[in-house]
């Protein structure tokens, strides 16, 4: 099924309208991209390479006092990392190699009386442009001539005059947007990253965006719904300047933006928890940042088909963040190797262990359990195997709640890829804790050749206590509660906990940034950052909603 932005371009392609389609993604480098520029770039990309189009990531860096050298390079990184381009192949401009153009235009605005210097204050335009229901009223300086205009212009680009350029449109017009908006302004900041102090003076992004688009040809150039009531004037600027610089007259489409519940995108916010170090950075793995979800152990290609499956509306919406989960579970279901880790250990001391039980098992990290896809056939390591095991504390309960398969005292359970046991007595710490189980093997029920005759209905993982290694395992929840009311108010304080876990000493092997299924725990990612075992949990094992 196509959307309506493909059927838009197919008729600009049928009708020779536009040869060949060039689109854009426009990122301000004033913070990290998020999920939600994911879908932008995917949507942008993905149009490019569905009609043999071109895409160009363009950094629309006209506010140098929010910008900076790291927010460019962390979004170059995350472009490359979602599209899967090497960085030869990816376009990438700079709106302010353009300040030069753009201030030509502005200048054959006020050289066709369509542009002129206005002395109010930010408030006092406020005020006078009006409200829905009331036309704006002309700015004093509304008539001046050009001759002026030209000359006051000219102070403002010397930073003489604290003043702004305003398009000479209609105070009267039915869009507020149109009632003369200011095109240029006056900022004494330095451009960090590219032009330094050559520039007094910044364009609008009203003004400065169609400009942008036309300079590089951009055939579609598509926004989100917000700006569909600004369009009337990026259609005018293109059509009132004067320049040679333009290669086509671009025009702007608009569609919903992404939003997911639980899930906040919009960088000011947070830049906040950065800045107020509610979590640990940008690139967090609680973040919906890119870099964040990277973090997390998602995958390009989770992300690229979480915003496929979303599609392309004309209507806001919210999506539900257990959908983006959903795709790197199945992902990871597919491709993960399976793995053994205890995440809140207890010893299990198993008192009849002898020279008959095997030291050595086969433990098969390549099938799921109870999954539909296992990632390939049966492929297995060896673990070992001894008298004292790790099992997590949630599988043995002296207070079994209903249908609980697990260990109890006097009940049977199989460890998994090795033998049945049956609990014979426990030891408690203390505080009424359990410290330790104490357990018998079943005779003749090694996995895969059990005779037996015992039926233990459970199946749990677990670790040999002597070859066991420390990891650090964080878990995540969720960075905003699930409440109604203002966001800034929803920070869940217990997003995150850190715990040492007992793993099989194979992840010592592992890499960083490889993922494991932990079997009957979730899918972990060894984080990339951290030099020491360190693992993150991507998702749990199945959705927590439907469970
Ligand atoms: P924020 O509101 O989070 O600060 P922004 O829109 O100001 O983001 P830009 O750097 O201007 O950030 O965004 C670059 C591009 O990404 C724009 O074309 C914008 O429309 C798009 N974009 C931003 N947020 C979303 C979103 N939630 N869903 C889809 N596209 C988005
Ligand atoms: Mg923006």
């Amino acid at each position: 099924m196509s959307n309506f932005l493909e059927d838009i371009i197919e008729k600009d392609l049928e009708s020779g309208n536009v040869k060949t389609i060039k689109t854009r993604f426009p990122p301000e480098p004033n913070g990290y991209l998020h999920i939600g520029h994911a879908k932008s770039i995917c949507l942008n990309y993905g149009l490019a390479k569905k009609y043999n189009g071109e895409f160009v990531l363009r950094f629309d860096d006209t506010n140098p006092l929010k910008e900076d050298t790291e927010y460019v390079n962390s979004i170059i990184d995350d472009v490359l990392w979602i599209t899967g381009l090497k960085k030869e192949d990816l376009k990438i401009y700079y709106a302010s190699d353009y300040f030069g153009i753009m201030h030509e235009c502005a200048v054959s605005l006020i050289e066709k009386g369509l542009a002129y210097v206005c002395e109010l204050s930010p408030e006092e335009i406020r005020k006078s442009r009006g409200t829905f229901e009331k036309k704006g009223t002309n700015s004093p300086h509304r008539n001046r001539s050009i001759k002026d205009n030209l000359k006051l212009f000219d102070e403002m680009k010397n930073a003489k005059n604290g003043f702004v350029l305003r398009a000479k449109i209609d105070m009267a017009s039915p869009n507020m947007n149109m009632r003369d908006p200011i095109i240029y302004r006056v900022l004494k900041g330095e451009h960090h990253f590219r032009q330094g102090n050559k520039w007094q003076i910044y364009p609008m992004y009203d003004f400065a965006h169609p400009i942008e688009d036309a300079i590089e040809g951009i055939t579609h150039s598509i926004c989100t719904l917000e700006f569909e009531d600004h369009r009337p004037l990026y259609d005018w600027t293109l059509a009132n300047v004067n320049t040679k610089a333009f290669k086509f007259r671009s025009r702007q489409f608009e569609f919903a933006r992404l939003n997911l519940t639980r899930t906040i995108m919009s960088k000011r916010y947070l830049k906040s928890l950065v800045d107020e170090k509610k979590v640990e950075g940008w690139d967090d793995a609680r973040m919906p940042t890119i870099a964040g979800l990277r973090r997390r152990g998602y995958t390009p290609n989770s992300i690229r088909n979480f915003c496929l499956s979303v599609g392309v509306a004309k209507a806001n919406s919210e999506v539900d963040v257990r959908q983006l989960e959903s795709f790197i579970r199945s992902e990871l279901n597919a491709t993960a190797h399976r793995a053994m880790t205890v995440i809140r250990p207890i010893e299990v001391e198993i008192t009849n262990f002898d020279e008959t039980h095997k030291r050595t098992l086969d433990f098969s990290y390549g099938l799921s359990i109870g999954l539909e896809r296992p990632i390939e056939k049966e492929v297995s390591r060896k673990i070992s195997f001894s008298k004292k095991i790790y099992i997590d504390e949630s599988d043995f309960s002296l207070d079994p709640p209903e249908k609980y398969n697990r260990l109890v005292k006097g009940g049977f359970v199989r460890l998994k890829s090795a033998y049945i046991i049956k609990c014979t007595g426990y030891e408690k710490n203390p505080d009424g804790s359990i410290k330790k189980v104490f357990a018998e093997i079943v005779p003749d029920s090694l996995s895969g050749n059990d005779t037996s005759g015992v039926k233990a209905k459970g199946v749990i993982h677990w670790v040999d206590t002597k070859t066991a290694v420390d990891v650090k395992v964080r878990l995540y929840d969720y960075l905003l509660n699930d409440e109604e009311g203002d966001f800034l108010n929803k920070l869940n304080e217990n997003s995150l906990e850190i715990v040492i876990a007992k793993a099989e000493k194979h992840l010592e092997k592992s890499k960083q940034g490889e993922s494991f299924q932990f079997i009957r725990e979730g899918y972990f990612v060894r984080d990339e950052k951290a030099k020491e075992l360190v693992f993150n949990r991507v998702v749990a094992l199945k959705d927590s909603f439907k469970s």
